[in-house]
């Protein structure tokens, strides 16, 4: 194992849900601190953040109807502390106080949400308590056996815009502050650890945003970003596979473990339906060349794990991966000249960024008459409503097709840059099979070639590319 002066590790909600697991949280705490000091940055206790939400919801409407989902929170939290931190210590008595402090702080919350009006900001600010809980509760065990810890809420670390909900880092001033709060404590003797809260950071106004489900990654990501230039640091993600696999081994069963992957690579597989990663950690650990990696918490020795690097390793393999979103739904605009008008794509863009969807796939013809775009499936009612109710796109030249049937399925490699045939190669393969290709497209990156068939072929069609490409 290499070593680094610090090794930043996330924990997710499933390394923090009973006394196994924790033990092995615990476990692999100690090994990493024989060489290293750590940052550990940690999420909610499994199914906490749910019921947040669900808590959040609930108080919208009708606060008399959230008994019943805050003693759940209660319990999962009570039953944590009792479990594993030893009631003579003052931590024990310290942790309870520091959790009915914020239970009661959250119930009065969900009080006044109606008389405050619902939103976004206040949504973030009751689901940021899961990490605050978890994390506190966390720190204290470990000073409760003898392993002296910080603990550090991550409002006051991390700066992020205002999209409530999905906020993105305000990435060079977050930086100097984790340096100026983070370094001296690193750097002195007395605590070895410090326990950073995950998925949520704060607003230049000092609201709480949270970074976008599974956000803990991203909490990770950035605090070794910023400390990187005084630290020799690394990431590791303990999660609950091995790492990032070749292809979805529901669909291809040969589907095998990524020892290595780039940068690049790897956000092509967050982004199309691998959901090992949230895919903007990624970009982050690019930006700080950050070694990282996703180690299988349960078998924390392994060798078999993801590493991933800068470099685009070009063995005899040029294709990485096979991925596919099964279910996705095409929108298909069609019309003589209109298309062609310049401002046409921009409103069609504006709608769907209005409305929050998200583009999976794009693709125009040259001769510009029609667009085709492929969107979630579940957004495809609301897109069908949009376009035909739209002053622009609802008049009687433009026709426009949903197709609901569809999948998408990306070749993904690095290494195809500059090499020839393999869209040849993709076509040829399909065909021999009949397999009919709906849709193209190929970022000028060439960092993935995706194609649109139908979902009936989904399976056979990823079989066949692993079987030409990889296998
Ligand atoms: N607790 C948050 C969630 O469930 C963040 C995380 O787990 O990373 O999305
Ligand atoms: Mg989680």
């Amino acid at each position: 194992m290499e070593k680094c002066d610090l090794v930043v590790m996330k924990f997710g909600g499933s390394c923090l849900q009973d006394i196994e697991s924790f033990s092995q949280t615990t476990k692999i705490i100690k090994k990493y601190l024989k060489e290293s000091k750590i940052i550990i940055v940690t999420s909610a206790f499994k199914g906490i953040t749910d019921k947040l939400i669900d808590f959040y919801n609930k108080s919208c409407k009708d606060v008399n109807s959230c008994a019943e989902v805050i003693e759940d929170i209660k319990q999962i939290h009570l039953k944590f502390i009792n479990d594993n931190i030893n009631k003579e210590t003052p931590e024990y008595k310290d942790s309870l106080e520091f959790f009915e402090l914020n239970l009661k702080d959250l119930v009065q919350l969900g009080r006044v949400i109606r008389l405050l009006r619902p939103s976004l900001d206040l949504q973030d600010l009751i689901i940021s308590y899961g990490e605050k809980l978890s994390t506190y509760i966390v720190n204290q065990y470990l000073n409760s056996i003898g392993i002296s810890s910080k603990f550090l809420s991550s409002d006051e670390l991390i700066l992020t815009d205002n999209n409530f909900g999905n906020a993105l880092p305000l990435l060079e001033e977050t930086e100097s502050i984790i340096q100026k709060r983070l370094s001296p404590i690193i750097k002195s003797d007395t605590n070895h650890i410090i326990c950073v809260t995950g998925f949520y950071g704060s607003t230049k106004d000092k609201k709480i945003t949270t970074l976008g489900r599974g956000g803990t990654d991203l909490t990770a990501a950035i605090m070794a970003y910023s400390l990187s230039s005084l630290f020799k640091c690394k990431v590791i993600y303990w999660k609950d596979v091995q790492g990032f696999l070749d292809a979805d081994p529901r669909i291809a069963e040969q589907a095998s473990l990524l020892h290595q992957i780039s940068y690049l690579e790897a956000k092509e597989l967050a982004f199309f339906g691998s959901k090992v990663l949230h895919p903007l950690c990624l970009d982050v650990n690019e930006k700080g060349n950050i070694p990282s990696e996703i180690r299988p918490f349960n078998d924390p020795e392994s060798n078999d794990y993801t590493k991933i690097t800068k470099e685009i390793i070009k063995g005899e393999r040029i294709i990485k991966a096979i991925t596919s979103i099964q279910r996705l739904s095409m929108v298909t605009i069609e019309s003589g000249t209109m298309i062609s008008l310049p401002g046409t794509v921009a409103k069609l863009f504006n709608l769907l960024a209005e409305n929050n969807i998200n583009i999976k796939f794009i693709s125009q013809s040259s001769s510009e008459n029609n667009i085709t775009i492929g969107i979630d499936f579940e957004d495809s009612m609301k897109i069908s409503y949009l376009l035909r109710n739209s002053d622009w796109f609802g008049k009687q030249w433009f026709s426009i097709k949903i197709d609901n049937d569809i999948s998408l399925i990306a070749v993904i490699g690095a290494a195809m840059l500059h090499t020839p045939g393999i869209a040849g190669k993709i076509f040829t393969v399909l065909g021999e099979q009949n397999i009919n290709i709906r849709a193209i497209s190929q970022g000028s990156s060439e960092l993935n070639i995706t194609i649109i068939i139908e979902r009936d072929h989904c399976k056979k069609a990823v079989n066949i590319l692993y079987n030409a490409f990889i296998s």
